[in-house]
Protein backbone atom coordinates (compact mmCIF):
# COMPACT_ATOMS: atom_id res chain seq x y z
CA UNK A 1 0.00 0.00 0.00
CA UNK A 2 1.59 3.58 -0.66
CA UNK A 3 2.68 5.64 2.20
CA UNK A 4 0.46 8.34 1.40
CA UNK A 5 -2.93 7.90 -0.40
CA UNK A 6 -4.33 11.45 -1.01
CA UNK A 7 -7.87 11.31 -3.07
CA UNK A 8 -9.95 14.56 -4.40
CA UNK A 9 -8.91 16.48 -1.25
CA UNK A 10 -10.14 20.13 -1.05
CA UNK A 11 -9.52 22.58 1.83
CA UNK A 12 -11.08 26.37 1.50
CA UNK A 13 -10.50 29.15 3.82
CA UNK A 14 -13.12 31.63 4.88
CA UNK A 15 -16.59 32.05 4.12
CA UNK A 16 -19.12 32.86 1.77
CA UNK A 17 -18.13 35.39 -0.95
CA UNK A 18 -14.78 35.63 0.93
CA UNK A 19 -14.12 31.93 0.65
CA UNK A 20 -10.80 30.91 -0.89
CA UNK A 21 -10.11 27.39 -2.65
CA UNK A 22 -6.72 26.65 -1.95
CA UNK A 23 -6.65 23.26 -3.00
CA UNK A 24 -9.25 21.39 -5.43
CA UNK A 25 -9.35 17.56 -5.70
CA UNK A 26 -5.94 16.89 -5.21
CA UNK A 27 -4.93 12.91 -5.92
CA UNK A 28 -1.86 11.44 -5.44
CA UNK A 29 -0.31 8.36 -4.38
CA UNK A 30 3.30 8.10 -3.16
CA UNK A 31 4.94 4.51 -2.29
CA UNK A 32 7.29 3.92 0.08
CA UNK A 33 10.93 4.91 -0.98
CA UNK A 34 9.71 7.65 -3.32
CA UNK A 35 11.57 11.20 -3.37
CA UNK A 36 8.39 13.50 -4.66
CA UNK A 37 9.23 17.24 -5.08
CA UNK A 38 6.03 19.71 -4.77
CA UNK A 39 6.58 22.69 -6.65
CA UNK A 40 4.61 25.92 -7.68
CA UNK A 41 4.20 29.53 -7.15
CA UNK A 42 3.15 31.54 -4.52
CA UNK A 43 -0.30 31.19 -3.53
CA UNK A 44 -0.37 27.58 -5.67
CA UNK A 45 -1.58 25.57 -2.28
CA UNK A 46 1.79 24.35 -1.46
CA UNK A 47 1.63 25.52 2.18
CA UNK A 48 -1.62 24.16 2.80
CA UNK A 49 -1.16 20.78 1.04
CA UNK A 50 2.08 20.47 3.49
CA UNK A 51 -0.09 21.36 6.49
CA UNK A 52 -2.60 18.77 5.31
CA UNK A 53 0.12 15.97 4.31
CA UNK A 54 1.95 16.48 7.58
CA UNK A 55 -1.12 16.65 9.66
CA UNK A 56 -0.47 20.33 11.36
CA UNK A 57 -4.43 21.27 9.63
CA UNK A 58 -7.43 19.06 8.35
CA UNK A 59 -8.64 19.26 4.86
CA UNK A 60 -12.50 20.30 4.31
CA UNK A 61 -13.39 17.64 1.78
CA UNK A 62 -11.80 14.44 0.31
CA UNK A 63 -9.57 11.40 1.93
CA UNK A 64 -6.13 11.46 3.49
CA UNK A 65 -4.43 7.75 4.00
CA UNK A 66 -1.20 7.95 5.65
CA UNK A 67 0.82 4.57 6.00
CA UNK A 68 -3.11 3.03 5.96
CA UNK A 69 -4.94 4.88 8.50
CA UNK A 70 -7.25 7.83 7.65
CA UNK A 71 -5.70 10.95 8.83
CA UNK A 72 -8.47 13.20 7.27
CA UNK A 73 -10.82 12.96 10.39
CA UNK A 74 -9.23 12.41 13.63
CA UNK A 75 -9.45 15.33 16.32
CA UNK A 76 -6.06 17.38 17.56
CA UNK A 77 -5.12 15.16 19.90
CA UNK A 78 -4.65 11.68 17.42
CA UNK A 79 -3.37 14.42 14.87
CA UNK A 80 -0.63 14.96 17.11
CA UNK A 81 0.48 11.33 17.99
CA UNK A 82 0.45 10.43 14.12
CA UNK A 83 2.99 13.87 14.01
CA UNK A 84 5.17 13.02 16.41
CA UNK A 85 5.10 8.67 15.66
CA UNK A 86 4.97 8.70 11.53
CA UNK A 87 6.06 11.51 10.48
CA UNK A 88 10.01 13.72 10.53
CA UNK A 89 9.63 17.24 9.54
CA UNK A 90 12.52 19.29 8.18
CA UNK A 91 11.60 23.28 8.14
CA UNK A 92 13.03 26.29 6.61
CA UNK A 93 14.12 27.72 9.54
CA UNK A 94 15.80 24.32 11.25
CA UNK A 95 13.64 24.94 14.48
CA UNK A 96 16.52 23.45 16.50
CA UNK A 97 16.40 24.12 19.91
CA UNK A 98 19.04 27.31 20.82
CA UNK A 99 21.74 26.73 23.58
CA UNK A 100 21.29 22.75 23.78
CA UNK A 101 23.67 20.29 21.91
CA UNK A 102 23.09 18.58 18.53
CA UNK A 103 22.93 15.10 19.94
CA UNK A 104 20.00 16.90 22.16
CA UNK A 105 18.06 18.26 19.62
CA UNK A 106 17.95 14.78 17.79
CA UNK A 107 17.05 13.00 20.82
CA UNK A 108 14.30 14.86 21.78
CA UNK A 109 11.55 13.90 19.21
CA UNK A 110 12.31 10.23 20.37
CA UNK A 111 10.55 11.48 23.68
CA UNK A 112 7.43 12.59 21.98
CA UNK A 113 7.45 9.31 20.14
CA UNK A 114 7.76 7.01 23.57
CA UNK A 115 11.02 5.55 22.52
CA UNK A 116 12.61 3.85 25.61
CA UNK A 117 15.24 6.47 27.18
CA UNK A 118 17.99 3.95 27.09
CA UNK A 119 17.93 3.75 23.25
CA UNK A 120 17.21 7.21 22.55
CA UNK A 121 21.15 8.04 22.88
CA UNK A 122 22.69 5.72 21.02
CA UNK A 123 19.92 6.02 18.07
CA UNK A 124 20.33 9.74 18.20
CA UNK A 125 24.21 9.29 17.67
CA UNK A 126 23.63 7.07 14.66
CA UNK A 127 21.45 9.31 12.65
CA UNK A 128 24.17 12.29 12.97
CA UNK A 129 26.78 9.70 11.36
CA UNK A 130 24.12 9.54 8.88
CA UNK A 131 24.15 13.16 8.24
CA UNK A 132 27.93 13.13 8.40
CA UNK A 133 27.79 15.30 11.68
CA UNK A 134 29.05 12.39 14.74
CA UNK A 135 31.71 14.73 15.73
CA UNK A 136 29.86 17.59 16.14
CA UNK A 137 27.36 15.75 18.71
CA UNK A 138 28.36 18.09 21.71
CA UNK A 139 28.06 21.37 19.00
CA UNK A 140 24.84 23.68 19.85
CA UNK A 141 23.21 25.07 17.11
CA UNK A 142 24.89 28.60 16.97
CA UNK A 143 28.22 27.08 17.04
CA UNK A 144 27.04 25.08 13.47
CA UNK A 145 26.75 26.63 9.75
CA UNK A 146 23.21 26.61 8.29
CA UNK A 147 24.14 23.68 6.55
CA UNK A 148 25.00 21.42 8.95
CA UNK A 149 22.22 22.84 11.20
CA UNK A 150 19.57 21.97 8.78
CA UNK A 151 21.97 18.58 8.33
CA UNK A 152 20.90 18.09 12.30
CA UNK A 153 17.41 18.62 11.52
CA UNK A 154 17.60 15.96 8.97
CA UNK A 155 18.75 13.77 11.90
CA UNK A 156 16.09 14.96 14.46
CA UNK A 157 13.16 14.27 11.29
CA UNK A 158 14.86 10.60 10.72
CA UNK A 159 15.90 9.30 14.18
CA UNK A 160 12.06 8.43 14.83
CA UNK A 161 11.76 6.17 11.76
CA UNK A 162 8.99 8.33 10.42
CA UNK A 163 6.83 6.76 7.83
CA UNK A 164 7.14 10.22 5.69
CA UNK A 165 10.08 12.63 5.56
CA UNK A 166 8.43 15.95 4.76
CA UNK A 167 10.55 19.03 4.36
CA UNK A 168 9.14 22.75 3.76
CA UNK A 169 11.90 24.60 1.80
CA UNK A 170 14.40 23.09 3.46
CA UNK A 171 17.05 24.79 1.41
CA UNK A 172 15.29 28.43 1.14
CA UNK A 173 17.95 29.57 4.15
CA UNK A 174 21.24 27.89 2.67
CA UNK A 175 23.92 29.16 0.46
CA UNK A 176 24.87 26.88 -2.75
CA UNK A 177 27.00 24.92 -1.16
CA UNK A 178 24.69 24.10 2.42
CA UNK A 179 22.29 23.38 -0.16
CA UNK A 180 24.29 20.93 -2.17
CA UNK A 181 25.11 19.05 1.35
CA UNK A 182 21.51 18.56 2.16
CA UNK A 183 20.35 17.33 -1.08
CA UNK A 184 22.98 14.70 -0.90
CA UNK A 185 21.60 13.55 3.08
CA UNK A 186 18.03 14.08 1.35
CA UNK A 187 19.21 11.66 -1.67
CA UNK A 188 21.03 9.10 0.42
CA UNK A 189 18.43 8.61 3.03
CA UNK A 190 16.68 8.22 0.29
CA UNK A 191 18.77 5.43 -1.25
CA UNK A 192 18.45 4.14 2.56
CA UNK A 193 15.01 3.50 1.27
CA UNK A 194 13.14 6.37 2.92
CA UNK A 195 10.09 8.49 1.67
CA UNK A 196 10.41 11.85 1.24
CA UNK A 197 7.77 14.60 0.22
CA UNK A 198 9.97 18.03 -0.31
CA UNK A 199 8.38 21.18 -1.24
CA UNK A 200 10.51 23.66 -3.41
CA UNK A 201 10.36 26.28 -5.54
CA UNK A 202 13.54 25.96 -6.82
CA UNK A 203 14.09 23.87 -9.73
CA UNK A 204 17.69 22.86 -9.10
CA UNK A 205 16.27 21.19 -5.59
CA UNK A 206 13.58 19.74 -7.64
CA UNK A 207 15.89 18.28 -10.39
CA UNK A 208 17.43 16.09 -7.18
CA UNK A 209 14.36 14.02 -6.94
CA UNK A 210 12.32 10.89 -7.94
CA UNK A 211 9.08 12.65 -9.41
CA UNK A 212 7.95 16.26 -9.50
CA UNK A 213 4.24 17.40 -9.23
CA UNK A 214 3.50 20.88 -10.04
CA UNK A 215 0.91 22.82 -8.53
CA UNK A 216 -1.03 25.64 -9.86
CA UNK A 217 -4.06 27.21 -8.25
CA UNK A 218 -4.49 24.27 -6.01
CA UNK A 219 -4.18 21.89 -8.58
CA UNK A 220 -1.56 19.50 -9.63
CA UNK A 221 -1.14 19.94 -13.08
CA UNK A 222 2.05 18.06 -13.69
CA UNK A 223 3.03 14.86 -12.32
CA UNK A 224 6.43 13.60 -13.91
CA UNK A 225 8.77 10.89 -12.81
CA UNK A 226 12.57 12.19 -13.66
CA UNK A 227 15.10 9.72 -15.58
CA UNK A 228 17.21 7.87 -12.80
CA UNK A 229 20.47 9.86 -12.62
CA UNK A 230 23.25 8.67 -15.12
CA UNK A 231 26.03 6.99 -12.46
CA UNK A 232 29.83 8.04 -13.38
CA UNK A 233 31.70 5.45 -14.25
P1 LIG B 1 1.74 28.56 -1.34
O1 LIG B 1 2.32 27.85 -0.16
O2 LIG B 1 1.93 27.81 -2.62
O3 LIG B 1 2.21 29.97 -1.45
P2 LIG B 1 -0.74 28.59 0.16
O4 LIG B 1 -1.14 27.19 0.44
O5 LIG B 1 -0.08 29.37 1.24
O6 LIG B 1 0.15 28.62 -1.17
O7 LIG B 1 -2.04 29.41 -0.29
C1 LIG B 1 -2.99 28.93 -1.25
C2 LIG B 1 -4.17 29.91 -1.28
O8 LIG B 1 -4.88 29.86 -0.04
C3 LIG B 1 -3.76 31.36 -1.47
O9 LIG B 1 -4.77 31.99 -2.25
C4 LIG B 1 -3.76 31.90 -0.07
O10 LIG B 1 -3.97 33.27 -0.06
C5 LIG B 1 -4.88 31.14 0.59
N1 LIG B 1 -4.67 30.93 2.02
C6 LIG B 1 -3.66 30.24 2.59
N2 LIG B 1 -3.79 30.21 3.93
C7 LIG B 1 -4.92 30.91 4.22
C8 LIG B 1 -5.61 31.25 5.43
N3 LIG B 1 -5.16 30.83 6.62
N4 LIG B 1 -6.73 31.99 5.33
C9 LIG B 1 -7.21 32.38 4.14
N5 LIG B 1 -6.61 32.11 2.96
C10 LIG B 1 -5.49 31.37 2.99
P1 LIG C 1 9.10 27.62 7.64
O1 LIG C 1 10.45 27.90 8.20
O2 LIG C 1 9.14 26.68 6.48
O3 LIG C 1 8.28 28.86 7.41
P2 LIG C 1 8.22 27.11 10.31
O4 LIG C 1 9.52 26.80 10.91
O5 LIG C 1 7.68 28.48 10.49
O6 LIG C 1 8.31 26.77 8.74
O7 LIG C 1 7.16 26.04 10.82
C1 LIG C 1 5.90 25.86 10.15
C2 LIG C 1 4.82 25.49 11.15
O8 LIG C 1 5.07 24.18 11.70
C3 LIG C 1 4.73 26.44 12.33
O9 LIG C 1 3.38 26.69 12.57
C4 LIG C 1 5.35 25.68 13.51
O10 LIG C 1 4.74 26.00 14.71
C5 LIG C 1 5.05 24.24 13.15
N1 LIG C 1 6.09 23.32 13.64
C6 LIG C 1 7.40 23.58 13.80
N2 LIG C 1 8.06 22.52 14.25
C7 LIG C 1 7.15 21.52 14.39
C8 LIG C 1 7.21 20.15 14.80
N3 LIG C 1 8.35 19.56 15.15
N4 LIG C 1 6.08 19.43 14.82
C9 LIG C 1 4.94 19.99 14.46
N5 LIG C 1 4.80 21.28 14.06
C10 LIG C 1 5.89 22.04 14.02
Amino acid sequence: RPVLDVRRLTKSYGIGTARVQALREVSLEVEAGDFVAIMGSSGSGKSTLMNILGCLDVPTGGRYLLDGTDVSRLDERQLSLVRNRRIGFVFQSFNLIPRTAALANVELPMAYAGVARAERRSRALAALKVVGLAERADHRPNELSGGQQQRVAVARALVTSPALILADEPTGNLDSRSTEDVLDVFSQLNDLGRTIVLITHEDEVAARARRVIRLVDGRIVQDDRMAPPVTAV
